[in-house]
Order: structure tokens, then sequence, then C-alpha cells
């Protein structure tokens, strides 16, 4: 088979049309089939390849017959179909490239897998305040000789952008100085090269000279290092020799020097004697505009995105930068690739979401922003004034018909509507949906309004 990119993406397009069809359940459709993709065709085999695990276990095993007979009839061919997760053709592609990386651009026996992500910099970097302090640190090692701030050392917990960070750093050195030599490793890597001496695979002194030529060392993920008392004292060697050389260093960790149990002292202080910062917490407004910069990476434009949708994300999955990307590209994924869609609504977005992990909770939320939206267009508001404090009646009415809703078609506590609606207690709420039911009875006004809203939601 002849087979461009666009020609693979469309063949399995309309596998999973067929697919969809026969399946006939959305759910497991979504779940399992929604977000694949034809990797690659090789001769005779379709490698197709999915992010979620089960999904390539059912793929390959239960919906196995399906999706060749599918294939076969769209091609009229004879292909054999393979399911793989992301990270499987991610650590393939890996294996292979390390080969060359080895042989061209790390000729050094030590530490081939480590290499510097090139796409990761200070310009596609969020800053806001969370992580400001950080930023501002990494960008003066990055761009000045002087070796005070040595080491840099950055904490925070997983997925606030330390590893980013690191390689913003090296990038940006390796600009200045071409010749340069920039290690990047993580302390597990470190512990391997180590393990490797220990077994007499290498000896400890070409371990030690490998690091004499290093200018900037950016080590990961030091926390790694705890209770593994011989490899810290390995380290230790190293790091004194490339700080008393003037070298840089940069570390991070997912807790502060002096949290780092199982650590020897004597590092643990070498740690504090530079610059500590922390990366906290993303707030709303940053989340906003890693939400922006996903979308603008993955070539679509947020300005055809429902803003509430963008706030929407920025608050439910702010606690880890990297769930906030993951949801983002599927929302992407799933309004281009499987909705075929150039404006991204909210009911993409449920849709889009409703398949991934804790997806359902958030699609429900989702719904009720919808509601809520719906609710406050239709009276001339905005949403916030309907979940604010606001009391005039024309507010208060929009507001009880929103709980109303919301509680009849998506059956969550009365507790949950107080708390979207501004902390109210749950006989408030109740209070509320008793004078919608009753006007309902009584009020053709209130039958007409709520009839029309309904109808809305579903659209
Ligand atoms: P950590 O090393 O702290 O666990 P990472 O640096 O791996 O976190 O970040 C996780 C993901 O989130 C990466 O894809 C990174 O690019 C992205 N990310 C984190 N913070 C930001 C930010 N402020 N701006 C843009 N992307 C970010
Ligand atoms: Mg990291």
């Amino acid at each position: 088979m002849n087979t461009s990119i666009s020609e693979t993406t469309r063949l399995w397009e309309k596998a999973l049309k067929i697919i969809q069809n026969k399946i006939n359940d959305k759910k497991t459709f979504d779940s399992f089939f929604a977000n694949s993709y034809i990797y690659e065709i090789r001769g005779n085999s379709i490698i197709v390849v999915t992010s979620s695990p089960t999904a390539k276990v059912l793929m390959n095993g239960q919906y196995h017959d399906l999706i060749v007979s599918v294939v076969s009839d769209l091609t009229e061919g004879d292909y054999s179909v393979k399911v793989y997760t992301e990270e499987e053709i991610a650590s393939e592609k890996k294996h292979s490239k390390t080969k060359e990386v080895v042989k061209e651009e790390q000729p050094d026996k030590y530490f081939a897998e480590s290499k510097i992500k090139e796409n990761l910099t200070f310009d596609n970097f969020v800053v806001g305040s969370p992580n400001k302090e950080a930023y501002k640190a990494a960008l003066f090692v990055a761009e000045n000789d002087k070796d005070f701030y040595n080491p840099l050392f950055i904490f925070s917990n997983p997925g606030l952008g330390k590893t980013h960070l690191l390689f913003a750093i090296a990038n940006r050195y390796k600009e200045r100085k071409h010749d340069a030599k920039v290690l990047y490793i993580t302390a597990e890597e470190f512990v391997v090269e180590y393990l490797k001496f220990v077994r007499a695979e290498s000896d400890s002194q070409s371990l030690k000279d490998f690091f004499k030529n290093v200018d900037l060392l950016l080590l990961d993920d030091i926390q790694f290092l705890a209770e593994k008392v011989k490899t810290q004292e390995m380290f230790f060697y190293i790091y004194q020799d490339l700080v008393n050389k003037g070298r840089k260093i940069i570390i991070t960790s997912d807790r502060q020097p002096s949290e780092l149990k199982g650590m020897e002292e004597r590092l643990v202080s070498r740690f504090k004697q530079g610059l500590t910062v922390e990366i906290h917490a993303v707030d709303k407004e940053t989340c906003i505009g890693i939400v922006k910069q996903k979308m603008i990476e993955n070539g679509f434009d947020y300005k055809k995105v429902d803003p509430n949708v963008i706030e929407f994300f920025a608050t439910n999955f702010s606690k880890d930068v990297r769930e906030l990307e993951q949801a983002v590209h599927r929302l992407i994924f799933y309004a281009t690739e499987i909705k075929e869609v150039d404006y991204i609504t909210i009911d993409i977005a449920i849709e889009a979401i409703g398949s991934i992990k804790g997806g359902n909770d958030i699609a429900s939320q989702l719904t009720e922003q919808k509601i809520i939206s719906v609710v406050a267009d239709y009276y001339n508001l905005s949403p916030s004034q309907l979940t604010s404090k606001t009391r005039t009646e024309q507010v208060a009415l929009a507001r009880h018909i929103s709980m109303y809703l919301i509680r009849k078609h998506l059956d969550i506590p009365l507790k949950r509507i107080g708390q979207i609606f501004g902390g109210k207690d749950h006989t408030t709420v109740m209070a509320g949906i008793d004078k919608v039911e009753k006007g309902l009875k009584t009020d053709p006004q209130m039958q007409q309004a709520i009839e029309e809203l309904e109808r809305l939601i579903k659209q």
C-alpha cells in the first residue's frame, strides 16, 4: 500500500468510524479506541499506538479480529495489526536512537542514553508567580559565567517544571557556548553508572575522569540518591571536584535539601551553599497561560476554544502540569481528529475528557459549567454572577433554575451544588429547587423557560 501520512490517517479514521458503529457503545469506543492512531505501516503489518495499556490489551485481544477484518475490508489487503502503547514506541525509538547518539554525539561510554531535549526552553516555559523565582534563577545561571548560586537547587512536587527548567538552562547555555560540555543526568542514571563500576564493568577512575570535562552538570531528582551511601560518596567526590574548578551545577529534588533523608550531611550542607528555590503549585492564571501555550505548541489556535473550557481545564488539572498537558493533548486530538471541528465548545470538551482518568467527574463538572453558562446567557447575566453572592431578584431566579437543572440532570448531592454556588448550605439549595418546582406547577412562564433551557443544554 502507498502510505503517505495523510493516507494512513484517513485509513485509520475510516476504520475507527466503522469500528465505532460496530461496537455501538460510545463509552467503550471512547475509552479504548478514540485516541489510537497508526504509527507506521511496515510491510504487511500495521503498527497502531494507543496511550493506554488496557486499550492495548483489548485491541490486541478481544477486539483484534474486528480490527483486522475492518482494515482488510478497507484496504482489500492482507494486513496484520499490532497495537503498542506510546511508551513502548518511545522506548523503541530511544533505543534505536541511542546507537546513533553513542556513535555521533556522545562518544563517551557513560550516560549514553541521556539526552538534552531541545524543545524544552525558556521560551516555552510559562512564568507566573509560583515559578518566577525558579525561572529567574535558572535564567541567571544559564546566562552568566559568574559562579555564584552554585549549586542552584530547585525543588517542587512532581510535574511543576523542574526538568523543563534544566533543559532550558542546558539549551540556553549551549547557545552561548557551543563547545561546552553540558551533561544532563538523572540521579537514577548516576546510580546505574555507579553500579557498573561496582560490578567492575568500568573503573572508578574513568568515571571520575569522565566528569572532569563537564562544564555544566544538571542532576535531576537527586532524592533518588537517598540511602545509597556508596553512590553518594562517589557523587561527593565528583561534586567537589567540579565546584572547585568553578563548573556549574544545577540540582533538582522533590524536597528541599534539609529534608532529604538518608543523604550525607556534608552533601546537604554543600547543597545549601548555593541558592535554593522552590516551584510552588501553579495558580489559575499560570495554568491558563500553560493551557494556551500547549495549544499553540500543538498547532491549535486557543482563540478557537470556548474560554470557559480553558478556564475549566486550568482549574481542574492544576496540581500537576503534566496532567494538564495530557488533558490538553487529548482535547485537541479529540476535537481535530475525531470530531474534525475547528472550534472547541464545552460539549466537545466534555466528550473528550469523559474517557480519561477521573475524567467522568470532570466531565460532569463541565456539564455543571455548561448549565450555568446556558442559564446565565438566557437571562443576560454572566456565569460568575450566578455563582457569586449577588442577591438581586433576577440573579436569584437564574441561580435557582441552575440549581434545579443541575440536580435534575446530573444527580449530584445538594451539598456539592451548594459548593458550586459559592458555598451555600444544602437547605438553601433545597429551598431554591423547591421554588422552581412550585413555579413549574403554576407559572407558564417558568414552564416555558425550563423547557427552552433544557433544549439549549442538550444542544
Ligand atoms: P517535574 O520535573 O517538576 O516533574 P516537568 O519539568 O517534567 O516536571 O514538567 C512536566 C510537564 O509540564 C512538561 O511537559 C513541562 O514542559 C510542562 N510544564 C511544567 N511547567 C511548565 C510551565 N511553567 N510552562 C510550560 N510547560 C510547563
Ligand atoms: Mg522531572
